[in-house]
């Protein structure tokens, strides 16, 4: 098994440590023989109130190194753990503002073998490990809705499942109750972050929507973009599916903000390869900035939002069910 990095002292961001508080916010870890699984694991998985997952729009730069934001400091790098479902991608530990938080890129890491499926399970083991509780995450989409623009942003309030995935869980033992899908403390953080960073810009920040998944890797035809605007779809991506139901499943607060990176097939005019590689290259930065303001802003705890009472016990098992605890 390998494991980038230095695994006795975490690989610590030597250049990016600001003070002795971020020091002092330096961890150890170590590996250890897992006898049942036959294999090394890293332990422990360092404790962050917080998480951020990257999509596209990051994914050109070194999150959050990248920024050179001096309230940001990477406490580790090249986390890699071994979980059930297979050996994680790279996390990293960082902290914004004394806020530590992980972060893993969901985009262009993961080998032909492992499913979108495994891949997101792997990384929210993590985050349950972690004690994760607040999760940000960025993304590109196609725009459905004429409204929208190339560059603009969004963050949705529900999605449409379109995918073809199953049972994508951790096996918690837990009724998932998809009302109100989108912490709108989240998407609070995120929209004054958006539009503070977009002053000048033009561009919109737009907080309600419905995101249609769909399992990708190829976009999608005319004739499908069309039934999906009938069916109510704003936006088409392929990332808030199944990373919706895991944050739930964890009891984590979910929000994500998305970037317009190019027109559904068949609304208003054909898109260009040439606008999808300047967006994916030139944008990634102000993408980054507004994912640490936002989290910079944010509780960890579960203010203004009931994120974490939709996550019930479930009523499919062999013992008596305690009405009580609903
Ligand atoms: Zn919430």
């Amino acid at each position: 098994m390998i494991f980038p990095g230095s695994c006795e002292h975490g690989g610590v961001g030597e250049q990016m440590r600001t003070n002795r508080e971020m020091n002092a916010m330096a961890f150890s870890f170590h590996t250890e023989h897992d006898a049942e699984r036959g294999t090394h694991v890293m332990r422990p998985v360092p404790q962050a109130d917080f998480a951020i997952i990257g999509g596209s729009s990051t994914f050109s730069i070194d999150f959050p190194e990248a920024l050179g934001r001096d309230d940001t400091a990477v406490l580790a790098r090249d986390l890699v753990f071994e979980t059930p479902y297979g050996t994680s991608p790279p996390f990293k530990l960082a902290a914004v503002d004394g806020k530590r938080f992980l972060t893993v890129k969901m985009h262009g890491w993961r080998p032909p073998h492992v499913s979108r499926a495994d891949a997101s399970k792997q990384v929210f083991w993590v985050l349950r490990e972690a004690g994760v509780v607040r999760i940000y995450v960025e993304g590109g989409v196609g725009s459905v809705n004429r409204l929208l623009e190339l560059r603009d942003l969004i963050i949705p309030d529900d999605y449409i499942d379109y995918s073809m995935r199953q049972d994508v869980s951790l096996g918690g033992p837990f009724l998932l109750i998809m009302r109100d899908p989108i912490c709108p403390t989240g998407t609070k953080h995120l929209a004054e972050a958006a539009r503070r960073r977009l002053v000048g810009t033009g561009r919109h920040v737009f907080t309600r929507g419905v995101y249609l998944n769909t399992d990708g890797r190829h976009f999608e035809s005319r004739a499908e973009v069309q039934a999906f605007r009938w069916m109510g779809a704003d936006v088409i991506g392929q990332s808030i599916v199944p990373e919706v139901y895991l944050a739930r499943e964890i009891g984590a607060c979910y929000s994500g903000i998305y970037m317009i990176v190019n027109y559904a097939e068949g609304v208003i005019r054909d898109w260009e390869h040439r606008d999808l590689a300047d967006i994916f290259y030139n944008e990634a930065e102000t993408i980054g900035h507004i994912l640490l303001d936002a989290l910079k802003a944010s509780p960890a705890e579960p203010v203004g939002c009931a994120c974490r009472t939709l996550r019930k016990e479930t009523l499919l098992q062999n013992k008596r069910f305690d009405p009580d605890t609903l």
